[in-house]
């Protein structure tokens, strides 16, 4: 995609939601970190309701190790992997209370030597904590970037590395917000809503979803609606 088109792009999605922000519920660092940790295969949704119950009880390194292993499991047992996250937790927070005065590291190498985080983990965490022009691809950056011709790569890394350079300077920032979004609510896995998307004409993907399919797509959900009741 060219500089021009790529700018476009997200001076687009700049304009429908210029202060982007992450869905996960947080206060502070550590709380970015451990819902962060929740969240890898699990929703948003489904960590949010899990740490808006911890967090009363717990939302400190020192609070959380005291809390101990069997009652975090407890309050996180309702997201996917909780007993490896749930350990992964406890040996994070002991490292974070013996090795950084209880605090979140502002770097990438002492956040990914703790358990449970990844190069994504810490990508998010050194965005949406500290402020770096940082690229976190989760699954829907991957098929975002893929699709749309921003960023073409096998593997996640490849993707970040390449969308590093071809975002422009000034996107930088929020860049994996939008496309996250873009991803989520848009450019869905299974049917892009291409008719809807405002980066259509700026798009490579060669399958776009016809606006036929749209409306066949949403006749079909009225239809269950009136014969079993279902609300949607
Ligand atoms: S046109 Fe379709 S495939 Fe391309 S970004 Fe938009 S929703 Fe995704």
């Amino acid at each position: 995609m060219k500089l021009a088109d790529r700018k476009k792009f997200f001076s687009r999605l700049q304009a429908i939601n210029p202060e982007p922000k992450t869905e996960l519920v947080y206060e502070s660092p550590f709380e970015l970190l451990i819902a962060v940790i929740l969240s890898a295969q699990a929703t948003d949704i489904g960590v949010n309701k899990a740490t808006k119950r911890l967090y009363k009880i717990a939302n400190t390194p020192a609070a959380i190790h005291s809390l101990g292993l069997d009652d975090l499991k407890t309050y996180i047992r309702t997201i996917g992997l909780f007993n490896t996250k749930a350990e992964n937790i406890i040996k994070t927070c002991l490292i974070l209370e013996k090795e950084h005065m209880g605090e979140v590291p502002a770097n990438r190498e002492a956040l990914e030597s703790l358990p449970g985080v990844g190069r994504k983990t810490a990508n998010v965490v050194l965005n949406t904590a500290f402020g770096e022009p940082t690229m976190a691809v989760d699954t829907h950056i991957f098929r975002v970037a893929n699709r749309t011709g921003l960023a073409k790569g096998k593997t996640p890394l490849q993707v970040e590395l390449k969308l590093l350079k071809a975002v422009p300077a000034e996107f930088l920032q929020n860049a994996h917000h939008w496309l996250i979004l873009h991803g989520r609510y848009t450019c869905k896995a299974r049917k892009p809503d291409c008719p809807h998307c405002i980066v259509s004409d700026l798009c490579s993907f060669r399958r776009k979803t016809p606006a036929d399919q749209v409306f066949i797509a949403f006749s079909r959900v009225v239809v269950i609606s009136q014969n079993s009741l279902v609300v949607t």
